[in-house]
């Protein structure tokens, strides 16, 4: 029953996304007992990309790359100077004051990110064993929607260059008219978390590139391997020299990136309390914002639920990427009519997940990124534990043959209260806390006393009071009766603590141009 759970979520990303076989690509990835070492992670690893030349970091390397399943050492990399942000700054801003990439017609740019697009999945099944290594997920999660995602994100944005258009807006003049164009923001600061690296990196690049801007990237200290890859295999494609950098480093990389002068615009995604000091930090230079934080989604589970079909997909849900995941479903509001049944059924196929190391086919949930979060987990359902929830399965880290990686098992808590940090705090592990309600009405206004608001799954067989309870649960995205909500077309974004601004769709358009009015006389 368990893989069958993980196959409905996996079901998504094939359905959407032209896969190769998966299984094949799979299947001629190395032993994974071999030994990953430093050329895993490409010649470049160690090193920045900046105007086009991959650059050896002054600091020497400060960041072990490890390998969260085994604490092996994968590569070390640099946090960048203050030169060579300068550096990359100046570069990208040299690129989109002039050369190859200013003058680019609409058409070329489509074609060049479309080639990004085609290279991701010709190196599919390396970028997959990458990111596997590197961040842990099991390889069919970092294969269908890390890397396939990621190439679809290419494709998407590609198409839309050469649809940025302009108004004429009626002016009231008979002397004038106006048009306006969308013109790109300028040099961009990308800094990507290290929960879906690769993923978030392609729905950063896509649209700022489509829309004309340059880049500096800054991708998680802790996972920056496919990001290095990816760059690399951009640049071989032939993104002009400059248009494209990428400088590795932790947080005050970042805020020396969110503080810097010549950086137009800083699109982060990342935790709320780093968010908060992104806004302190851009506060005197007016860079734009995109900053896409926290989440704490609930589950709604109404009275008229087909258990047969939802609890699958909530277990799905809680178990991808080993609930590191910024929309993962983390409290659950149960109506009490429904309790016993879904606690039973899900505990029994929560209690059934495979744990292992990514790179292992049968694992169905991968280890918890670093040691510091996985203390972080537990630490946060030790807590609820001693306040008086009760474990029904999980709730304590995994030893034995699990002790050399950062493991945290599957977890189910009963008799979890709203008081609790469980409750109301981002857990980013594979934790059930389960509450129940009597009535909608309770149900909703609990759902939205939440200082976050990025996303809900409402569950009920009656359409009526589905579309009721999406439209009063507060929140960028509300689903019904799915857990799907990620597709590059799908604007992307939170109310409140959750952040500003939407990516993806459309709207992401709008996050990385200016509007520029002409206005031409006429007499
Ligand atoms: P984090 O905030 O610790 O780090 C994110 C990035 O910011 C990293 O590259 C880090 O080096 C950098 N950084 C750290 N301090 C900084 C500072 N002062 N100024 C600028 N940059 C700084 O987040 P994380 O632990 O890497 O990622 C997990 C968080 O990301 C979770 O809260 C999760 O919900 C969130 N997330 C949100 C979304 C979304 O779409 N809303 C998606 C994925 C992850």
């Amino acid at each position: 029953m368990a893989l069958f759970v993980l196959d409905i979520y996996l079901d998504c990303w094939k359905a959407r996304f032209r896969i190769y076989s998966e299984e094949r690509d799979v299947d001629t990835l190395q032993d994974p007992n071999k030994s990953a070492g430093r050329n895993d992670a490409g010649p470049r690893l160690g090193r920045f990309l900046i105007d086009g030349n991959w650059i050896e970091p002054s600091s020497g390397s400060v960041h072990l790359c490890t390998n969260p399943a085994n604490g092996e050492v994968l590569g070390t990399l640099g946090e960048a100077s203050t030169a060579e942000l300068n550096a990359a700054v100046t570069a990208a801003r040299r690129a989109l004051d002039s050369g190859p990439w200013r003058n680019m017609l609409p058409n070329e740019r489509a074609r060049l990110l479309w080639r990004v697009a085609d290279a991701i999945e010709t190196n599919a099944s390396e970028l997959a064993r990458l990111e596997s290594l590197d961040q842990g997920q099991p390889l069919s999660l970092a294969m269908n929607m890390s890397v396939l995602g990621a190439a679809e994100h290419f494709r998407y944005f590609a198409g839309w260059c050469t649809k940025l258009d302009g108004r004429v807006p009626s002016v009231s003049r008979h002397d004038a008219m106006l048009y306006t164009r969308r013109v790109p923001v300028g040099v961009c600061g990308l800094i990507t978390p290290w929960n879906f690296p690769l993923l978030i990196a392609a729905w950063k690049l896509a649209p700022a590139l489509a829309t004309g801007n340059t880049v500096v990237l800054k991708p998680a200290e802790q996972t920056s391997l496919t990001t290095l890859r990816l760059a690399e295999l951009m640049h071989d494609v032939g993104i002009p020299r400059g248009v494209l950098n990428v400088i590795t480093g932790a947080g005050p990389t970042g805020q020396a990136m969110t503080e810097h002068p010549g950086i137009d615009k800083i699109s982060f995604t990342g935790s709320t309390a780093v968010g908060r000091s992104i806004v302190r930090a851009s506060a005197g230079n007016f860079k734009r914002l995109s900053l896409e934080l926290g989440g704490k989604a609930a589950s709604v589970i109404c009275p008229d639920a087909d258990l047969n079909k939802i609890v699958p997909k909530n277990i799905a849900n809680v178990i991808n990427n080993a609930g590191q995941v910024c929309g993962a479903l983390s409290r659950f509001y149960v109506h009490q009519s429904l309790h016993d049944e879904f606690v039973e059924r899900a505990a029994a196929e929560l209690s059934s997940v495979r744990v292992g190391a990514g790179l292992n086919k049968t694992s169905q949930m991968g280890p918890l990124n670093s040691v510091e979060h996985l203390e972080r987990v537990d630490h946060m359902v030790k807590a609820a534990i001693a306040e008086g929830a009760t474990p029904i399965v999980g709730g304590s880290r995994l030893d034995g043959i699990y002790a050399s990686g950062s493991f945290y098992p599957p977890t189910m808590l009963e008799g979890v209260t709203e008081d609790m940090s469980v409750a109301r705090e981002e857990i980013f592990g594979p934790v059930m806390p389960i509450m129940t309600y009597n009535d909608e009405e309770e149900v909703i206004s609990r759902v939205n006393n939440s200082d976050y608001g990025l996303s809900a799954s409402v569950w009920t067989e009656n359409l009526a009071r589905g579309h009721r309870l999406a439209s009063h649960i507060s929140a960028g995205a509300v689903r019904v009766n799915t857990v799907s909500g990620l597709d590059p077309a799908a604007p992307w974004g939170g109310m409140r603590a959750s952040g500003w601004g939407r990516e993806m769709g459309e709207e992401a358009l709008e996050a990385y141009t200016e509007v520029k009015a002409t206005w031409i006389g006429l007499e």
